[in-house]
């Protein structure tokens, strides 16, 4: 089963320092670089606020995912417990984002080692005049593989408001339900309760 993180709306309290630190631990580069070179700060992770409810939101790694579905081009594979784009890959035809049924996917600017890349083959018109077009790719939470103290989000949030969904996760979730089953039943059964 895939490993997927979920943010929990009782305890989130709105900080965005889970958007931040995603950000920073994507980008490509050190704060003070990606500063002086106006790079964007791209969070993989959403906090949606609503009149109710303050909970950040990520890809679900979906087992049959309808993201990697759609990919005309299989940009989107599965690895490590993951679904992962291979960026190399994508084309950005954006039918992965209208696919998520979480609204989970984002089509952003690629970066690599802080410098955006351009497509070859096109241009855009501005102010300024014909400038060569931003290559646009898919990006999804990747559970930040690779980074040594593991999710970002789950290191800096306060509030101790993610929990890491994956088998260890799921065994005691259902072993803790049938316990508690169980215990009810017995209850009911010597007391007369119903
Ligand atoms: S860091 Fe934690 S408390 Fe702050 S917005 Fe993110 S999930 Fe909510
Ligand atoms: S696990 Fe990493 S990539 Fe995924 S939302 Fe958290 S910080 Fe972002």
């Amino acid at each position: 089963m895939n490993t997927f993180i979920l943010g929990n709306p009782g305890k989130c309290i709105g900080c965005k320092a889970c958007e931040i630190a995603c950000s920073v631990a994507h980008l490509d580069t050190s704060v003070v670089k990606a500063n002086e070179m106006n790079l964007p700060f791209i969070s993989r992770l959403n906090l949606v606020r609503t009149s109710s409810v303050t909970m950040p939101i990520q890809c679900r790694q979906c087992e049959d995912a309808p993201c990697a579905n759609v990919c005309s081009v299989g940009a989107i594979v599965h690895k490590d417990n993951c679904n992962v784009v291979l960026e190399e890959k994508c084309i950005g035809c954006k039918e992965c984002m209208l696919a998520c049924p979480f609204g989970m996917i984002d089509m952003q600017p690629k970066f690599t080692e802080g410098e955006a890349e351009f497509q070859v083959g096109l241009k855009v018109e501005s102010l300024q005049g014909e400038q060569k077009k931003a290559y646009v790719v898919m990006q999804k939470c990747d559970l930040c593989k690779g980074r040594a103290n593991g999710p970002a989000c789950i290191e800096v949030c306060p509030a101790d408001a993610f929990v890491i969904v994956n088998p260890d996760f799921i065994r005691k979730n259902i072993h803790d339900k049938r316990v508690s089953s169980a215990q009810e039943i017995a209850k009911r059964k010597y007391t007369g309760n119903s």
